[in-house]
């Protein structure tokens, strides 16, 4: 049985994310005077924009058709994922560990594929640091010959896997992550 996420640790996952990186992955949003942000509502069917996001309270409004909420609403609804699972890949997302009411002791299985989302995370940042290090030159020519430069690799996501398997597994390990992880 999956416990329910710690009140807390819910209100952390929404403080720490921008909602406006969130719903930037699925609505192109332009600058709607300070602290707001619009777009083309993704639930409703218009031309001109109203949909608008509040990063610095951290909700979305639309002035449409009323749809209304904050980063784990916009998720479930554009997603079709559960609550529970919205407030796990944000917490993925923003490298927060959650803790379950029914306690930390027996994993349930939402706390093991929220600490699998985690590592994976952390390890997209560990091959991403990758390839800065003196031992990624090969890749950053390989790049470089295509044409693609710093910024285009950060955007990307590029990163730089070493030649030893353990590598990833001792910078994960260090970061408190389990061989069974
Ligand atoms: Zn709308």
């Amino acid at each position: 049985m999956a416990g329910l996420i710690r009140r807390s640790d819910i209100d952390e996952v929404r403080a720490r994310v921008n909602i406006a990186d969130i719903v930037g992955d699925y609505v192109t949003l332009k600058g709607a005077g300070v602290g707001s942000l619009k777009g083309l509502c993704p639930f409703h069917d218009e031309r001109s924009p109203s949909f608008h996001v509040r990063p610095g309270v951290g909700r979305y409004h639309c002035f449409g058709c009323g749809e209304d909420g904050d980063v784990f609403t916009f998720l479930q609804r554009m997603d079709h994922v559960s609550f529970q699972e919205a407030v796990e890949r944000m917490a993925a997302r923003a490298g927060i560990e959650l803790h379950y009411e029914d306690g930390a002791a027996a994993p349930s299985d939402h706390g093991t594929r929220a600490r699998l989302l985690a590592a994976n995370a952390a390890a997209e940042q560990f091959f991403r640091a990758q390839l800065a290090e003196p031992g990624a030159q090969p890749g950053r020519d390989f790049l470089g010959g295509r044409g693609f430069d710093q910024a285009a690799a950060e955007r990307f996501g590029v990163g730089y896997a070493p030649k030893s398997f353990d590598a990833l597994k001792n910078a994960l390990m260090k970061e408190g992550f389990s061989q069974d992880d």
